[in-house]
């Protein structure tokens, strides 16, 4: 924590803008200034470009009883929100798709600001959450997701129907690499849902979901359905702990899941959590080496490889082993790492310098251990400043290597060969973990058997790590509990109730 030196308060921000500060909470649509409830004594943390590592603002953060305020001006909104039909919360969720898009270049470059994603990165991801609120937009018009069902019983006394009611105040605790992305694919669903959430985002991007908060009000929305708490873990332990909240959905590592998860348990509070992965890749003999070098590429190193989702183990069949490694090779060495702004640039910097610092350290564990790295990319003096790590490669490392067992969450991929399909898979299945894998092969009937044997929430056969708002996001074992997005996400927010009634 530091004092935060004078600079201006602004609510609205441009990517442009430097020496702003976050307020510490925004409650009913209003933000909420430290020093409206601290006698001018403000906690906060520096907000970076990771580019450059300047400061570019600052981020007040909310105390225990800012959060007890935002839940419970969420448990106000609630009645009159949970009472609204779905056709009219679809309306506002709608508008919201279209002001994201409208605002599509300013969301743009606060990401690249803060993140440092390259610019068609940083435009994916204003996509994404624009397509995540029209699809449930378009969720709340179909009345099989919303309108009871009668039940077929075989007792003609009673008539019997099933439904849906929102759960009631939903606690969204969102991590850093996709910001925009993941906060679309808790609010939307809530909204949808007839939730009303408090939102903790990520200290280091908060920027970013201030302005999707910023935006989600403008469309229109009763005060209080969509509130937000800025600061660290420790607020988001505060959310969790909160007699009123009766959902959390919380994205982030396996650590921090478990401890949402015990908190939870206190008050019965229902659970979602999307957490790590250590994902695998599989490069069949009969794969197009090309495309499978592309998926490589794509699968380890999209957003500089900080992505539950990296698929950072890759097996490669014995016979293409030398072919792919060659191409890899040529592939990474020509990845661009740099800045946003600059030209061809593929790959941008890690959040953070404490992030930078824990992947270096599990690489130079790795490799005291044992793992060596065949090749990596590199970079140049645009990269001098900021929080940027070459893409690396490390070949054949051993099975109980923390490069191949843990999750590393940053730029650097394992390689190891294999003979059989069942070698492969059995090496794929080797972790805790079950997210997603991907599998590259001109034999559609062997990637079939793939798709059935490999433990993961979701298999990509052939194709880059595509997500549409229509599937389920979520993984087995470590990876979490519960779905996102799709039907199954809107349910995620709702429970299920039952009413039998005589006939008579
Ligand atoms: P963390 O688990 O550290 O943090 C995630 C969020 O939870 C942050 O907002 C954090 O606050 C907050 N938080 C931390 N401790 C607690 C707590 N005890 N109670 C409640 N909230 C808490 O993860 P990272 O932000 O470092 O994100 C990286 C991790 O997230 C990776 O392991 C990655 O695999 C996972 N992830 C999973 C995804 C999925 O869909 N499965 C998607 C994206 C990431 P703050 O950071 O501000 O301190």
């Amino acid at each position: 924590m530091a004092t935060i030196p004078a600079i201006p308060e602004i609510a609205t921000l441009t990517a442009s803008e430097s020496g702003f500060v976050l307020p510490a909470a925004t409650i009913a649509g209003a933000p909420v200034r430290t020093q409206d409830t601290r006698d001018g004594a403000q906690n906060a943390t520096p907000i970076f470009n990771a580019s450059t590592g300047a400061t570019i603002g600052w981020q007040a953060h909310a105390d225990a009883s800012l959060v007890d305020a935002a839940v419970r001006a969420a448990h106000a909104a609630l009645p009159a929100w949970r009472a609204t039909t779905a056709a009219e919360r679809g309306k506002l969720l709608k508008k919201i798709a279209e002001l994201i898009d409208a605002d599509r270049a300013r969301l743009t470059a606060m990401q690249m600001q803060v993140s440092g994603k390259p610019p068609i990165e940083a435009d994916i991801d204003v996509s994404d959450a624009a397509a995540t609120f029209d699809y449930y937009a378009g969720l709340c018009l179909d009345a099989h997701a919303f309108a009871p069902e009668a039940l077929a019983l075989p007792d003609d006394t009673v008539t019997g129907e099933r439904f849906y009611e929102a759960v009631g105040v939903a606690a969204l605790i969102v991590p850093w690499n996709f910001p925009m992305v993941t906060t679309a694919w808790k609010i939307a669903p809530a909204l949808a849902a007839g939730c009303t959430v408090v939102l903790k985002p990520s200290e280091f991007t908060s920027p970013v979901e201030h302005m999707l908060a910023e935006i989600i009000n403008e469309a229109g929305l009763p005060d209080g359905v969509v509130n937000l708490v800025n600061g660290g873990g420790e607020v988001g332990a505060l959310l969790t702990a909160h007699p009123l909240v009766d959902k959390i959905s919380f994205t982030g590592s396996t650590a921090s899941g478990k401890k949402v998860m015990q908190a939870a348990a206190q008050d019965m509070k229902r659970v979602t959590l999307e957490l790590g992965g250590k994902s695998a890749l599989i490069v069949r003999a009969d794969a197009d080496i090309e495309r499978a070098v592309t998926l490589a590429v794509g699968g380890a190193f999209t957003n500089a490889g900080q992505m539950c989702s990296a698929t950072a183990r890759i097996l490669v069949h014995d016979d293409v082993y030398r072919k792919f490694m060659a191409a890899f090779e040529t592939a990474v060495r020509a990845i661009v790492v740099g800045p946003p702004q600059s030209a061809n640039v593929a790959m941008g910097p890690l959040v953070c310098a404490a992030q930078r610092a824990r992947v270096q350290a599990l690489v130079e564990q790795g490799v005291q251990a044992g793992a060596s790295v065949a090749f990596s990319g590199s970079l140049d003096h645009a990269c001098a400043d900021g929080f940027f790590m070459a893409p690396m490669v490390i070949a054949e490392p051993s099975v109980d290597n923390l490069l191949w067992t843990d999750e590393v969450f940053g730029p650097v991929a394992c390689v190891k060969s294999f003979r059989t399909d069942e070698e492969a898979i059995t090496l794929a299945n080797d972790t805790r973990y079950g997210l997603v894998a991907t599998v590259v092969s001109a034999d559609r009937e062997a990637a079939r058997r793939y798709k059935t044997q490999l433990r993961a929430g979701l298999v990509w056969i052939n194709t880059p790590q595509l997500i549409f708002p229509q599937i389920c996001w979520g993984g087995l074992g470590l990876s979490g509990i519960g779905r996102e997005l799709g039907l199954a996400g809107l349910r995620s927010y709702q429970e299920l109730r039952h009413a039998l009634a005589d006939v008579g």
